[in-house]
C-alpha cells in the first residue's frame, strides 16, 4: 500500500488516501472531494471541478494522470 494525499492530488487539505495502485487513490480523492463539496467545504470546489472537467475531457488530462502515476510509482511503500 502507498498512501497520497488530497494536497498531493491537487486538493487543498492533507487528508490521506492508502491505495495498491494510483486508480486507487485517484478514486478516493474524487470520492473525498465530492463528498466534501456535498458537505459544503469550498476549499474543495476547485479541485473537485478540476476532477470533474478530467472526467469530461480524458485525452487533454493525461498529462496529469501520467504525473500522478509517476508520483505514485516514486512514493516508497507504506
Ligand atoms: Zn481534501
Amino acid at each position: 500500500m502507498k498512501t497520497m494525499t488530497c494536497r498531493q492530488l491537487g486538493g487543498p487539505c492533507d487528508l490521506a488516501h492508502q491505495g495498491e495502485t494510483a486508480d486507487d487513490v485517484i478514486n478516493a480523492q474524487d470520492r473525498h472531494l465530492k463528498e466534501a463539496v456535498k458537505a459544503g467545504d469550498e476549499a474543495h470546489i476547485p479541485a473537485r471541478e478540476d476532477m470533474k472537467g478530467r472526467w469530461k475531457h480524458p485525452v487533454k488530462s493525461m498529462g496529469w494522470y501520467r504525473d500522478m502515476k509517476k508520483a505514485f510509482a516514486e512514493l516508497p511503500e507504506d
